[in-house]
C-alpha cells in the first residue's frame, strides 16, 4: 500500500507545483493570509473536504476535514510570509518582485502542498481499502509572529485529535524526537504613555514615551549579560513618536523573550516586566503591555518520529538535477556561504537536543506538541547554509527544488499517516510516550491569558499598501505552466 501511496503522490506533482507557486505569489504576512486561505480551502473543498473557517478566532484560520471515525490525524503547516522579503524566484541575485513588499523569505508557501498531496493520496487509498479514520488539515496562521496556534488550542480546535503531523520547510528530509533545537518565547508589546509638548518651546511640560521605550531597551541590553546563554531576545520599536518637535506621547517597543524551557521563559518575562516598570518610572511615564503570542519550546513524540524516520529512509532525498545543484551553489555564492549545493545525505533520526549553547528559533507548534502527540517532518524545499528570514531564502521557493522537496515530503507524510491509521499499537505507543514520558514531570504552560485575543489587525496596513502591486504578480496556473514561466524567468538564472 505504501508503494501505491508514493505513486499517487508522484502523480499529483503538478498540483503540488501549482500550490507552491500560488502561495508563493500571494506572499502574505501573518493574519492577512486572505488569498492563501481562500485558495487552499478551495483546493480542499474541490477534493471533498469539509471546510470550517475562522477557527480559533482567526479570520484566516480553518480546518478541512475528510473521512469518518477514528483515528483522527491532523496535518498542519505554516502559511505566512515575512516583511520586505519579496524576491523573484529562480534567479540567484537580489531582485524583489515588488520593492519593499513582503514575501516568502522562509518557505512557508510549501508546507500545505506537502500535506495536501499526502491527504489526497491517503483519501484515495482509504476509500479503496475501506480504511477508517479522519484527516484534518489546518494552517499555522501568523507563525512568524507566533500568534496563532495557542489560540487554536485554547478554542478547542484540536479536541478529539489523536495525533498531529506538522511539516516545515528545510534543506533536508528529517525528523527528531524529544526537546527540539531552538527556543520557546513570549511575544509582548510594551506601550509607554506620556504627554506631548512643544519639544523646543516647552519640553519641561512633556513626558516622553519614547524615552520609556528606549530606557526599557537599554535596561534589557544591560541585563542580557546576566541571563543564561540559552536566552535569545530581541526587540523593535514599532511606534517611536511622530515628528521631532512633538514630545512623543505614545511609544511601543515589541519584545520576543526567548529561553529553552517553560520556567526560564517565565522568569525572563518577569524580568522584562520589571525593567518596563522601572523604565516608566525613570521617564515619568506609564506602561501597559499586551501579549501578542507565544511559542512553547518544541518537544516531539518518539514513537511517531521513529515511524516517520522509517518512511524517510524508504523515500529518500530527491535526485537533484544538475540545474538544481548549480542553482543552489549560485545562491550560496551570492551570500558567500559554503558552496556545497543541495543535500545528498540524510542525517540520522535526531534525539533530544543537547546543544549547551541552546537558543535558536521557535515555532508555535511547540504549544501543540505539549497538547497532544506531535511529530514534525522537515522536507528539502530550500537550500542549505542560508541565513533564514531573508530574501535569499525565497530564491528556491517557487522552483523545481521546492517542488521536488514537496513531493518527497508528501510521500513521507502519507506513509506515516497510513502507519497511524492501520497500526493501533503505534498510536497507543505515541499516547503513552506523551503521557508517561513527555508530560510526566513537565506540563504545558500557556503564555496567553484567557482574555488575550489574536491581534488580527497586525500587518493589515502593510498588506493594504503593497497588495495592489503584488496582485499583478499572482500566479495564474490556467495560463502558465509554472510561476517561473509566468515571470519569464529562464531556469536556472545565475
Ligand atoms: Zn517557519
Amino acid at each position: 500500500m505504501k508503494a501505491e501511496l508514493a505513486a499517487s503522490v508522484d502523480q499529483r506533482r503538478k498540483l503540488g507545483q501549482e500550490i507552491v507557486d500560488s502561495v508563493f505569489s500571494f506572499g502574505e504576512l501573518g493574519f492577512q493570509e486572505v488569498e492563501t486561505s481562500k485558495y487552499l480551502t478551495g483546493v480542499l473543498e474541490k477534493n471533498g473536504f469539509t471546510v470550517k473557517r475562522g477557527v480559533g478566532g482567526l479570520p484566516t484560520g480553518w480546518t478541512a476535514t475528510w473521512g469518518s471515525g477514528g483515528p483522527v490525524i491532523a496535518l498542519g503547516s505554516d502559511i505566512d510570509g515575512l516583511p520586505k522579503a519579496s524576491q523573484k524566484p529562480g534567479v540567484a541575485h537580489r531582485e524583489p518582485l515588488v520593492p519593499g513588499a513582503p514575501g516568502h523569505g522562509e518557505g512557508h508557501n510549501s508546507g500545505q502542498a506537502v500535506n495536501i498531496l499526502a491527504a489526497l493520496a491517503l483519501k484515495d487509498l482509504m476509500q479503496k481499502e475501506h480504511i477508517p479514520g479522519t484527516l484534518v488539515l489546518w494552517p499555522g496562521v501568523a507563525e512568524e509572529l507566533v500568534a496563532g496556534k495557542a489560540f487554536m488550542i485554547r478554542d478547542g480546535v484540536f479536541k478529539g485529535v489523536d495525533a498531529v503531523v506538522f511539516t516545515h520547510v528545510g534543506d533536508n528530509l528529517e525528523t527528531a524526537w524529544g526537546p527540539y533545537k531552538g527556543s520557546g518565547l513570549v511575544s509582548v508589546k510594551y506601550s509607554f504613555h506620556g504627554e506631548s509638548a512643544h519639544a523646543a518651546g516647552a519640553p519641561w511640560l512633556g513626558r516622553s514615551a519614547l524615552d520609556g521605550a528606549m530606557l526599557m531597551g537599554m535596561g534589557w541590553d544591560m541585563r542580557r549579560e546576566h541571563l543564561r546563554p540559552q536566552q535569545r531576545s530581541h526587540y523593535v520599536i514599532t511606534d517611536g513618536g511622530d515628528q521631532p518637535n512633538v514630545v512623543p506621547p505614545e511609544a511601543t517597543i515589541w519584545f520576543f523573550v526567548r529561553e529553552t524551557d517553560f520556567s526560564h521563559i517565565a522568569q525572563n518575562y518577569a524580568t522584562a516586566n520589571t525593567i518596563a516598570e522601572a523604565a516608566a518610572k525613570m521617564s515619568n511615564t506609564t506602561v501597559t503591555r499586551q501579549v501578542i503570542g507565544s511559542a512553547a519550546p518544541r518537544y516531539f513524540n518518539k514513537p511517531l518520529a521513529e515511524l516517520m524516520d522509517a518512511n524517510i529512509r524508504q523515500v529518500g532525498l530527491p535526485t537533484w538535477t544538475a540545474d538544481e545543484q548549480a542553482f543552489a551553489k549560485a545562491v550560496q555564492r551570492t551570500i558567500h556561504a559554503k558552496e556545497d549545493g543541495l543535500a545528498t545525505q540524510m542525517p540520522p533520526l535526531a534525539g533530544p537536543n543537547v546543544d549547551p549553547a541552546g537558543g535558536g528559533g521557535s515555532d508555535d507548534v511547540g504549544d501543540i506538541s505539549w497538547t497532544l502527540p506531535t511529530v514534525m517532518l522537515v522536507y528539502p524545499s530550500n537550500i542549505p547554509n542560508l541565513p533564514g528570514h531573508n530574501w535569499v531564502n525565497a530564491m528556491s521557493m517557487a522552483t523545481p527544488i521546492a517542488h521536488d522537496g514537496v513531493v518527497a515530503g508528501g510521500k513521507v507524510v502519507a506513509m506515516t499517516v497510513l502507519d497511524m491509521l492501520t497500526n493501533p499499537a503505534a498510536l497507543d505507543a505515541a499516547k503513552s510516550f506523551f503521557r508517561d514520558v513527555q508530560t510526566k514531570d513537565e506540563h504545558y504552560v500557556p503564555m496567553i491569558g484567557p482574555d488575550d485575543k489574536p491581534q488580527i489587525q497586525l500587518n493589515a496596513d502593510i498588506m493594504a499598501k503593497y497588495r495592489p502591486e503584488m496582485r499583478k504578480y499572482y500566479y495564474d496556473p490556467k495560463k502558465y505552466k509554472t510561476y517561473l514561466d509566468q515571470l519569464g524567468v529562464k531556469w536556472p538564472t545565475f
